[in-house]
């Protein structure tokens, strides 16, 4: 899609100003399953009212290919269709129960590089029910790294781990993301949400991406909070938040806060963003609860579509739409999850809620804050190979499975120094992160997973990988049972794993 653009350079990021295209643009449509064919037939009536120019090519995803033997949902055509528009609207999908299915979405974010996950959460009082009047945020979410790399592993009868993985480069588009959002939407602040008071490595590092690009964006005011009072501050005081910007995991879970404090995650639309491809879709599941009953509210789904019609160049399509929309919600016009008595007007279907917004094309809402004219797409740059660091191995931390003698740490320091080598000594212990050794308290509980630190014998002895495989050789040998290894290293001579709690 070729848009007429003038460019506004912010920091390193493109931003395009002009918005409008009359290209007709191609667009892979998944009608979903469950109320998915029945807000998606409502959202696609509502575009087709507007003359919205799309080329709409359907794409058969989810159940119906999950059931024929497809553990991923999507067909090699459907593949191909997305990648040749580049932009997927997408109703939900149900994923069947039971083992062996892959989460479609995650699927789709993470093969397309949809980098960013974008969920505007608005109040649209006194038309829906919400104690936070002014509410008026965006959640962008890191969409495909975190505890969503899925790496799971059991590693004892007792202890499963899951991978918390944060990359830099992730977490510097993202950020470049959300400030460039940010601008291009004339928002005041951005916050990011992070826990690295505790995980130092992990949230630090998104938290030195995010200070980075900060300083590069002066005009907008940034802060850092710690995730736990961050949620607790949007389920309580959301008008505070302007733009949020969080890791994959918090920042699912504080969208989904923020949609229900703002009145139903039934209106909220998101996009999912990348280089090359873009995905819209409503931040609801498939709904089998009412499906097939033409009930379901279609608003999330239809203002994904907006963010679409935006993010497409189509900004006079997406601002008509959207007012319309407005129009209807302050009109009283409700489906029954938002329906209040003495406060709606008409309790609608799916299809009559479609036409209520069909009726207002053309018209702006006098109450509601009317829509703006949308921004178009926002490019980040790829992030730059990071300069050449010096890192060394300092050491090594080797997990073992051990449950004897009572799980007691002196019982297993003293089998561990027993036979390990001139090179490496046991310098720590720690089970469930927390120091056991030396001078562990007895109140600690422990488990049947041990970590243990070897360090090299003396300082500045200089450690290299032959020595590390000599010890697991020697561990091995004394019978010990080893579950993984984690190489210790130095990055410009500072550490880069994390101290036992305590230690
Ligand atoms: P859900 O969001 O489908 O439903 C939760 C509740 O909200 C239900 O009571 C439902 O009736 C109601 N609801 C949801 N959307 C509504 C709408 N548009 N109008 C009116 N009421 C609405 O969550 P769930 O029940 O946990 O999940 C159902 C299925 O959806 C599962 O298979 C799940 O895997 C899938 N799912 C898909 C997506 C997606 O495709 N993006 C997202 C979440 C869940």
């Amino acid at each position: 899609m070729a848009l007429t653009t003038t460019t506004l350079q912010s920091g390193m990021t493109q931003i395009d100003t002009t918005t409008k295209t009359t290209q007709r643009s191609a667009v892979a449509v998944a009608q979903g399953d469950g109320i998915g064919p029945e807000i998606m037939a409502a959202t696609l009536a509502i575009l087709e009212a507007a003359h919205a120019p799309l080329d709409l090519r359907p794409i058969t995803i989810g159940e119906q290919v999950f059931k024929s033997g497809n553990t991923s949902g999507i067909p090699a055509e459907a593949w191909d269709t997305i990648r040749e528009t580049g932009v997927l609207l997408k109703a939900p999908i149900t994923t069947p129960q039971g083992g062996g299915y892959k989460s479609l979405n995650v699927s789709i974010r993470k093969t397309l590089g949809l980098f960013a996950n974008i969920r505007p959460c608005v109040a649209y009082h006194p038309f829906t029910a919400t104690h936070h009047l002014g509410m008026d945020l965006v959640v962008v979410r890191e969409n495909e790294e975190d505890t969503y790399g899925g790496i799971e592993h059991q590693q004892t009868p007792e202890v499963a781990q899951c991978l918390k993985l944060i990359t830099w480069p992730g977490s510097l588009r993202l950020c470049q993301y959300a400030f460039a959002y940010a601008e291009a939407h004339g928002r005041k602040k951005v916050t990011c949400f992070v826990k690295d008071n505790i995980m130092k490595q992990t949230d630090g590092l998104f938290r030195k991406a995010f200070e980075e690009v900060a300083a590069q964006y002066p005009g907008i005011e940034s802060g850092v909070m710690i995730i736990d009072i961050a949620a607790a501050r949007i389920a309580t005081r959301p008008e505070q938040f302007d733009v949020v910007v969080a890791p994959n995991l918090y920042g699912d879970i504080v969208s989904d806060i923020a949609a229900e404090v703002a009145g139903t995650v039934g209106l909220v639309g998101t996009a999912n963003i990348g280089p090359n491809c873009a995905m819209f879709e409503a931040i609801h599941g498939s709904a089998p609860d009412i499906a097939g009953q033409g009930i379901a509210n279609p608003s999330g789904l239809l203002l994904a579509a907006v963010q679409m019609l935006q993010y497409l160049g189509h900004s006079d399509h997406a601002q008509q739409v959207h007012n319309a929309w407005l129009c209807a919600v302050e009109d009283g016009m409700h489906t029954g999850d938002i329906y209040q008595e003495g406060k709606s007007e008409q309790k609608l279907g799916t299809m009559a809620f479609a036409e209520a917004v069909i009726a207002r094309l053309g018209k702006t809402p006098t109450t509601l804050k009317p829509a703006q004219t949308g921004v178009g797409r926002i490019e980040t740059p790829t992030p730059a190979a990071p300069k050449p660091v010096d890192k060394q191995i300092v050491g090594v931390d080797v997990f073992l499975h051990w449950d004897q003698s009572d799980r007691d740490p002196d019982v297993l320091a003293n089998y561990l120094t027993a036979f390990v080598t001139p090179h490496f000594k046991l310098t720590m212990m720690s089970n469930r992160g927390t120091k056991v050794w030396p001078q562990g308290a007895p109140e600690t509980f422990c488990t049947d997973h041990w970590r243990c630190r070897f360090e090299p014998t003396e300082q500045n002895m200089p450690m290299t990988q032959a020595k590390l495989l000599d010890l697991l050789r020697l561990l091995h040998e004394g019978k010990a049972n080893i579950i993984k290894t984690e190489n210790l290293y130095t990055f410009e001579g500072k550490a880069g794993y994390s101290l036992g709690q305590g230690e």
